[in-house]
């Protein structure tokens, strides 16, 4: 008697010591999302497009706005992005540096074949010709060579311009030199 008594016991506990599905928490642990920005979602430059060229001069003056630096002085009508074929694969052009208005030439055809952080590149880069008669002594965003760069060190060069730090203006001699150039 006392010997089955055991058994059942251990029957017992073996049964209660079965492996018991774990339950689903009531609670769902929300993992942190975490979102990299990239030009294709970064809050401003995402604003963007190419088939509407004035919005690359909304998205400009908010830049500038992040630095403290008020554009609104410029108005809308004053700043024209006309579509154009230039030569030789070039996308845009500034053509109002070193004068009172900001006229940027874009050939729409060879501007849409860019990815969105070459766009961005290019308009910030012909925007600061000719809003700010940045030359290209100043490197960074004003290197002369329009290229696809990774958005993070775009966003270094782009506070830098800003604020002034990689930032120079064209000479006198200079502009007029480009002056003859954009003449005509
Ligand atoms: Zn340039």
């Amino acid at each position: 008697m006392k010997k089955h008594y055991l058994i059942l016991l251990v029957l017992l506990s073996a049964c209660s010591a079965d492996p018991v599905e774990p339950e689903v928490p009531a609670e769902e642990v929300v993992e942190e999302e975490v979102v990299v920005l990239d030009y294709d979602n970064d809050p401003i430059y995402s604003k963007g497009r190419p088939n509407l060229l004035n919005s690359y001069w909304g998205i400009f003056k908010e830049s500038a706005a992040l630095y403290g630096i008020d554009l609104s002085y410029i108005e809308d009508d004053d700043v024209n992005f006309v579509s154009t074929d230039l030569r030789d694969n070039v996308a845009g052009r500034a053509d109002g540096s070193c004068r009172d208005y900001v006229r940027i030439l874009i050939d729409e055809t060879t501007f849409r074949n860019l990815d969105t952080g070459e766009q961005i590149f290019l308009i910030y880069h012909e925007l600061g010709h000719d809003v700010f008669n940045a030359s290209h002594d100043g490197g960074g965003l004003m290197a002369p060579n329009i290229r696809s760069i990774e958005y993070t060190l775009f966003q270094t060069e782009v506070s830098d311009f800003f604020t002034k730090v990689d930032f120079l203006e064209w000479t006198d001699e200079e502009c007029e030199i480009i002056r003859g150039l954009t003449d005509g």
